[in-house]
C-alpha cells in the first residue's frame, strides 16, 4: 500500500485526488468469496478478483522498470476501496480508456491488463508508443458491483450492474438508480465545465464517487480520446451472423447546443468517428469480429456523451458478453485488439487521417437472440 501512495505522489495528482484515510484501510474482497459465480452460474474463476487485479498490476509495474505507473483513481468507492489507474507512456498525446463501469461486464478488464502488459513491454512498437502518447488505464472502475463483500436490500450479491449506494429504499430514488442498492455509473459523469459545484441530475454535488473519480482523472489527463468498454448480450446482423462488438460516437447533439458548446463537441464527434473508423478497419481481417452500431441513446451523463461534450473524442464499445468463459478468450482479445490499434494510431498520427465514413457506415445492431443475464439497460 505505501508502495501505492508513493506512486501517486509522482503522477503528480492534483490535491483533491489525496487520498483519504479510509482509501489506507485494507481491501475488503476475498479471492475465494461469493463473487465466483454469478447469476447465470458462469464461472469467474478464470477472472482476477479485486485483490488479484490490484497483485497483476503491481507486478506488470514491477517489472515493466519504469515504463508503467500505478496509482489509484481520485476517489475510494463507498466501501473504501482504491479503484487502481495505470499510466503508460509520457508523449504529448493523452487518450484514457476505462472498462468495466457496469460490475456484471467483466471480460473487458481482462483485456485492458492485456493492453497494460503489452504496452509496457520493451518491444520497438511499445517504446514508440510510450514516447508519443501518454495512457491513462481504468481496468475496473466498477470495483464495489464486481466482487466486494455486500449485499443490496434484496439480499443480492455482486456482480451486478451498479455501485453501493443502498441508501434509498423507497419508491422516491434518484435517477438511474436500483432501489436498496445504487446508481448506473454510466449516467452520473459530470459534462458541465463547472464541475463539481453544479450537477444536473442533483442539483448540487455529484453522489457517484465512482464517476466523480473518472471526471476528475479527465480534467487532470485532458485526453483527447477516451474509450469505454462495455458488454451488451448476443445480437445478430441482417445476416444472421453474430455481432462481437458495437459502437458510437457522441450523440448528446441537444446537450451540445443547450450548453452552446458545439465548437468542442462537433470536432470531438468528427475524432471520434475516426476511433471507431481505426477500431473497425483492425478488426475487419478477423473472422470472429463482427462489429455493428451501437444503439445509444442521448443521456448526456453517459460518458460516451460527456467526455464529447467536453471536447474529447468519446467512443463506447460494447462486446459481447453474457456467454460462458469458453468465449471469454475471443472477447478479450477482440477489446485488447481494438484498443491497441487505437492507441498505436494516435502515437502514429494516422489515427487523423482516419476516413469517417467506415465508421458511418457501419451496419446498425440487429435482434437480440437469448434473454439477457439481467435486465439490458443499454451501455
Ligand atoms: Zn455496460
Amino acid at each position: 500500500m505505501a508502495l501505492r501512495i508513493g506512486k501517486i505522489a509522482l503522477t503528480g495528482f492534483v490535491a483533491g485526488a489525496l487520498l483519504s484515510a479510509t482509501a489506507l484501510a485494507a481491501p475488503q474482497s476475498k479471492p475465494n468469496g461469493p463473487w465466483i459465480t454469478d447469476s447465470q452460474n458462469v464461472s469467474l474463476a478464470g477472472l482476477r478478483s479485486y485483490e488479484q487485479l490490484w497483485h497483476t498490476l503491481e507486478q506488470i509495474e514491477r517489472s515493466a522498470k519504469g515504463n508503467v505507473t500505478l496509482g489509484s483513481a481520485p476517489r475510494v468507492t463507498n466501501t473504501g476501496r482504491e479503484i487502481p489507474v495505470v499510466t503508460i507512456g509520457s508523449g504529448p498525446r493523452s487518450i484514457m480508456i476505462i472498462a468495466q463501469q457496469h460490475g456484471n461486464e467483466y471480460v473487458v478488464s481482462e483485456a485492458m491488463v492485456e493492453l497494460v502488459r503489452s504496452l509496457s513491454s520493451n518491444s520497438k512498437q511499445a517504446r514508440q508508443i510510450r514516447d508519443a502518447v501518454t495512457l491513462t488505464v481504468v481496468p475496473r472502475v466498477n470495483v464495489d458491483g464486481f466482487d466486494a463483500i455486500i449485499e443490496d436490500a434484496d439480499g443480492n450479491t455482486p456482480p451486478w450492474r451498479q455501485n453501493y449506494d443502498p441508501f434509498c429504499v423507497t419508491d422516491e430514488c434518484p435517477a438511474f438508480y436500483r432501489q436498496g442498492r445504487g446508481y448506473d455509473i454510466n449516467r452520473y459523469h459530470s459534462f458541465l465545465e463547472l464541475f463539481p459545484e453544479t450537477d444536473p441530475y442533483v442539483g448540487g454535488p455529484n453522489p457517484v464517487p465512482e464517476s466523480v473519480a473518472m471526471r476528475l482523472l479527465f480534467d487532470e489527463r485532458q485526453p483527447s480520446v477516451v474509450i469505454d468498454f462495455h458488454h451488451q448480450g448476443s445480437y445478430v446482423d441482417a445476416e444472421g451472423d453474430l455481432i462481437t462488438g458495437s459502437t458510437l460516437w457522441p450523440n448528446a447533439t441537444a446537450a451540445a447546443a443547450d450548453l452552446g458548446v458545439e465548437d468542442k463537441f462537433d470536432p470531438a464527434v468528427i475524432l471520434a468517428k475516426k476511433v471507431v473508423t481505426v477500431m473497425a478497419l483492425e478488426l475487419d481481417p478477423y473472422g470472429y469480429a463482427n462489429l455493428t452500431l451501437y444503439p445509444g441513446t442521448t443521456t448526456p451523463g453517459i460518458a460516451r456523451n460527456a467526455y464529447g461534450l467536453l471536447g474529447a473524442g468519446s467512443v463506447l464499445f460494447e462486446m459481447r458478453g453474457g456467454i460462458g468463459v469458453k468465449s471469454n478468450g475471443y472477447i478479450t482479445k477482440t477489446a485488447y485488439n481494438a484498443a491497441k490499434s487505437v492507441v498505436a494510431a494516435m502515437a502514429d498520427g494516422s489515427l487523423y487521417d482516419a476516413d469517417i465514413s467506415v465508421a458511418e457506415n457501419l451496419p446498425p445492431r440487429g435482434p437480440g437472440i437469448s434473454a439477457p443475464n439481467e435486465e439490458e439497460e443499454g451501455e
